[in-house]
């Protein structure tokens, strides 16, 4: 039987207690953006892309409870772009930090947190010493290797039959696959094009950092997202699902 993937927020309280009660003591807390993904993507992507890892995640840890996806995340370099809701650092931890200590008082013992938004990364891993602290005898954790995710990416659209040189980590080949798998109503494929091209040096990051990322790409786009295919998204979306996992588990 495949390991339980318990919806919190779908379960009635005493479900929740007696699943407790069972043993399954883990959670799982996706966390997303709500950005521009481009001309061609809704800008839901970074949190439907969580949503649906936490089922490969989840059994493969051998059960979990899946907490309500904090959908909004930290995203002040796309609000150039119409649309882009975005949290300070500090609202994001301050979130996560009210999830885990909400979380304790009804058993939970091992809280893991990932994104779907690579913006996310580095506010996660500032926050995690802040939010082992708040919940102390409570194993916290958080992915946030974005080196690895992206060369993960890579590996995985080239074995599928896609250019690897066309995942540049937002709104590309990887990402328009994936919610072509997922969701493809979220995908508007006949405005689907070419972005910003190549590695950023560490000075076009920093004008990225300062101005926003029309500054680096006008259209919102790094990578490529020509060649996307719902095949290609399955594969990403196990391989980073694997990532992640193997990342939980390693650390445990
Ligand atoms: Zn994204």
């Amino acid at each position: 039987m495949d390991a339980p993937v318990y919806p919190l927020e779908r379960m009635t309280s005493p479900e929740i207690a007696e699943a407790i009660r069972a043993g399954c003591t883990r959670v799982l807390v996706p966390c997303g953006a709500v950005e521009q993904h481009g001309p061609h993507m809704a800008l839901r992507m970074d949190a439907d892309h969580a949503e649906a890892l936490a089922p490969l995640i989840a059994r493969g840890l051998g059960g979990a409870f899946v907490a309500p996806t904090i959908a909004v995340g930290c995203s002040s370099h796309h609000l150039a772009f119409s649309g882009t809701i975005s949290l300070s650092e500090a609202t994001f931890t301050a979130i996560c930090r009210e999830y885990c200590t909400s979380l304790v008082r009804h058993g939970i013992t091992e809280i893991f947190f990932y994104s779907g938004h690579i913006g996310n990364f580095p506010v996660l891993e500032n926050a995690l010493p802040g939010l082992r602290r708040a919940v102390p005898g409570v194993r916290v954790e958080a992915f946030t290797d974005s080196t690895a995710w992206l060369a993960c990416w890579a590996e995985a659209v080239a074995a599928a039959g896609g250019a690897a040189a066309s995942v540049g980590g937002h709104a590309d080949i990887a990402e328009t696959s994936v919610m072509l798998h997922i969701k493809p109503e979220a995908v508007r494929p006949a405005r689907i094009e070419a972005g910003r091209l190549g590695l950023m040096t560490r000075a076009e990051l920093e004008v990225m950092w300062r101005d926003g990322l029309p500054a680096v790409s006008p259209n919102g786009i790094l990578g490529d997202a020509r060649g996307a295919s719902a095949g290609i998204g399955a594969a990403c979306l196990a391989a980073i699902a694997g990532l992640i996992l193997a990342d939980f588990t390693a650390s445990a």
